[in-house]
C-alpha cells in the first residue's frame, strides 16, 4: 500500500550568493525568490544608510552602530563582517525558522560571511559566486544603478578585484552574461543540490519498504 510508505523529506539547505557589487547577484536572488516559494531570504542587518527605494525589514534591517554591536554581543548573528565602511550581519533566528519550516534559505553575503558560515554549517551550505562578464560591464552596471555617489562607485570598483579573488572558495561560479541564463543556472544548481543523497531524510526506511513490497 503506497499510502503506508514512509516519506522521504530533506534538510533545508543554505544557498549563499556572493559577488562584487554590480555583478547582478541581487537581481538573480530576487528572481529566485519570486519563482520558488520553497526559498526564504535571509534579511541582513546593516549599519549603512538605506538607498532610495530600500525598505527597512525587507531589503535590510537598518540599525545603528550601537545596536549592531549589541546584537554581536548577544550572539544574535550567524556571521557578521565589516564590508566597505559598514557593518553587516545575518540574524540567526529567522534563518533557523525558515529551515525548521522545511524551506531553503538564500543569503546575499560577502566572502567573509561565507567563510564563517562554511565553518559552522559546511554540509548544508551551497555557495555560488557571481562574476560580471567584464570589468567594463561591471562599471557600467555600477554607474547605471545611479544610486551611489561617484566616490562610492570608484571605491567599489577598486574593491571588486579583491572580492573576485575569492572565487576559488565557492562551490559554483556563474558568469552573469545573460540574466535569464544566470537565473536558470542557479535554479539548476538548487534543483540538483536538493536531490543530494546526504540531504535526504528517511531514505533507508523508504527503500526498505519499497523493496519489501516489490
Ligand atoms: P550593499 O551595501 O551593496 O547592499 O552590500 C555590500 C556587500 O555586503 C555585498 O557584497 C553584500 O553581499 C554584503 N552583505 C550584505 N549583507 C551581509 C551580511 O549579512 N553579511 C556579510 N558578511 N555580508 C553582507
Amino acid at each position: 500500500m503506497t499510502d503506508t510508505l514512509p516519506t522521504v523529506s530533506r534538510r533545508g539547505l543554505m544557498l549563499v550568493m556572493s559577488s562584487p557589487s554590480g555583478a547582478g547577484k541581487t537581481t538573480i536572488s530576487r528572481a529566485l525568490l519570486e519563482r520558488d516559494p520553497a526559498i526564504g531570504m535571509s534579511v541582513s542587518a546593516t549599519t549603512r544608510a538605506p538607498r532610495p527605494g530600500e525598505v527597512d525589514g525587507k531589503d535590510y534591517h537598518f540599525v545603528t552602530v550601537e545596536k549592531f554591536h549589541e546584537m554581536v554581543e548577544q550572539r544574535e548573528f550567524l556571521e557578521h563582517a565589516r564590508v566597505f565602511d559598514n557593518f553587516y550581519g545575518t540574524p540567526r533566528g529567522p534563518v533557523d525558522a525558515i529551515l525548521r519550516s522545511g524551506r531553503d534559505v538564500l543569503f546575499d553575503i560577502d566572502w567573509q560571511g561565507t567563510q564563517q558560515m562554511a565553518q559552522n554549517a559546511r554540509a548544508d551550505l551551497v555557495s555560488v559566486f557571481v562574476l560580471p562578464p567584464s570589468v567594463e560591464e561591471l562599471e557600467r552596471r555600477l554607474r547605471g544603478r545611479a544610486q551611489d555617489s561617484d566616490e562610492v562607485v570608484k571605491k567599489r570598483m577598486s574593491k571588486a578585484g579583491d572580492e573576485m579573488s575569492h572565487w576559488p572558495e565557492y562551490d559554483y561560479i556563474v558568469v552573469n552574461v545573460d540574466l535569464d541564463k544566470s537565473i536558470a543556472a542557479v535554479q539548476a544548481i538548487l534543483a540538483a543540490e536538493r536531490l543530494k543523497r546526504d540531504r535526504l531524510v528517511g531514505l533507508p526506511d523508504f527503500v526498505t519498504r519499497l523493496r519489501g513490497e516489490e
